[in-house]
């Protein structure tokens, strides 16, 4: 990721006219991963032609984009692809330059772009919209000040709890909202497709302190913890303390303790300056940067039997490492508590593990998992389990990574032809539905 000064922000901050903005932290799942690329593709991005005028930003993942960039670069000859958040930026403008309003012009989009995308927006008059896919796959949410005269789309929750705003509603799948003078208006464009939310999020992405609906997502991760201690009862009669991978592990720890008893040790310390997310770094870079972020107590664990509690094992090699360290400073036994389900296949939809290859999950079972890694026992918690917790129905999810079941039918047809070449011995190297050769399955 880019590095940017905090300081140089306020100061720009400062300088900003207007009333309405958009930004976006988002890391891309798509175009090129150099940091001059990752600058040149920070949002909001912006498309004009005419008199019309769009900056958006955008949360999410474009599957099929060879149909939307051909579609773009038919219409602007000039358009250079940075990443897919240009794509819905210019498609957008496409629509409108047909002389829809906007309404028609998000409709058409909803229809023909397959993937997730929750974007917030403004025209060239200052108007401030947002939206989100059929089936809703990343949260996005709506708020307003306390004195009713700001309104705010986020990601989500906590962004508006700390920026002093009210949560308003969390917007429906297929659904545009438009803010006026008097508030939000809402329309639901889009109805039918089945709700997709992100599975993954509850386990890893969203905050702890965000909330979808009543559920905070901490509340979530301490459920997951007692599931998983329901699910193995015998490995929890064989622990002697647990130790949680900081911060996703935190509050799943805290719900082994609850429903096991057993004593949760702070034994994992992180560094407070080292944020770098270890599964997004490139091999080399992982040993040293989990060294540097994660410190272990050796006293509290040395001659343990210990349960870890993680959000998720994607790669394998940053569980590996942890384990490692662990049996360095002398624990016993290493039992993994993973709050999220076996993953088995490759996300198009903005969490960035594109190909079978570069998942562990994908060939291997838990107990070949825990060999690997080192660890004595590999326990995911259930699929059930997740589901029950979130308070969502199984239905209302997307699990895709988990089942091999997609929301969308060319994410489906990829994850499917993938499928069937790594199991033939073919190993994708980098993003599919950026690969020339998709072009076919569109
Ligand atoms: S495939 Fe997995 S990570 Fe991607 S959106 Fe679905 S549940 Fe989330």
């Amino acid at each position: 990721m880019p590095k940017i000064r905090t300081s140089a922000i306020q100061q720009w901050f400062g300088r900003l006219p207007g009333h309405v903005g958009v930004g976006n932290v988002r890391y891309t799942t798509s175009g090129k991963t150099d940091e001059k690329s990752l600058i040149k593709g920070t949002q909001p991005v912006t498309a004009s032609k005419d008199d019309l005028k769009l900056a958006i930003s955008y949360n999410g993942n474009v599957v099929n984009t060879f149909k939307i960039k051909k579609e773009v670069t038919e219409k602007f000859p000039d358009f250079t692809y940075e990443c897919d958040s240009d794509l819905i930026c210019h498609k957008l403008l496409i629509e409108l330059l047909k002389g829809k309003d906007l309404s028609s012009a998000v409709k058409t989009c909803m229809v023909e772009i397959d993937g997730a995308f929750s974007v917030a927006g403004v025209t060239q008059d200052g108007d401030l919209f947002a939206f989100k896919d059929a089936h809703g796959i990343r949260p996005l949410c709506a708020g307003h000040s306390e004195n009713g005269s700001t309104f705010a789309f986020s990601s989500e929750t906590v962004s508006l709890d700390i920026n002093g705003f009210i949560r308003d509603f969390e917007l429906e799948p297929g659904e545009l909202v438009q803010v006026s003078r008097d508030g939000f208006e809402r329309q639901r464009l889009l109805r039918g497709e089945r709700k997709a939310l992100c599975s993954f999020e509850f386990a890893y992405f969203a905050r702890p302190d965000s909330h979808f609906d009543d559920k905070y997502v901490y509340e979530i991760r301490e459920e997951f913890g007692r599931n998983l201690v329901r699910e193995n009862p015998d490995i929890v009669k064989d622990a002697d303390v647990i130790l949680s991978v900081p911060e996703t592990g935190d509050d799943p720890a805290l719900g082994v303790h609850e429903e096991s008893g057993i004593r949760w040790e702070r034994a994992s310390r992180r560094h407070r300056y080292v944020t770098e997310r270890a599964f997004l770094l490139l091999n080399k870079e992982r040993q040293p940067t989990i060294d540097k972020k994660i410190n272990i107590l050796a006293p509290k664990i040395n001659g343990k039997r210990v349960i870890v509690t993680e959000d998720s094992i994607v790669r394998g090699d940053t569980t590996k490492v942890i384990v490692e360290k662990l049996r360095r400073m002398g624990a016993k036994k290493v039992y993994l508590f993973v709050t999220f389900p076996r993953i088995v296949g490759p996300c198009f939809y903005g969490i960035d593990m594109a190909t079978y290859g570069q998942l562990i999950g994908s060939r291997h079972s838990s107990e070949e998992i825990g060999k690997i890694i080192g660890a004595d026992a590999v326990c995911y918690q259930s699929l059930e389990g997740l589901v029950k917790a979130t308070g969502l129905r199984r239905d209302e999810l997307c699990t895709a990574c988990t089942t091999g079941e997609y929301p969308t039918p060319l994410a489906q047809k990829m994850a499917d032809i993938m499928k069937k070449r790594f199991s033939e011995g073919f190993e994708e190297t980098g993003r599919i539905y950026e690969a020339d050769d998709m072009m076919k399955c569109e």
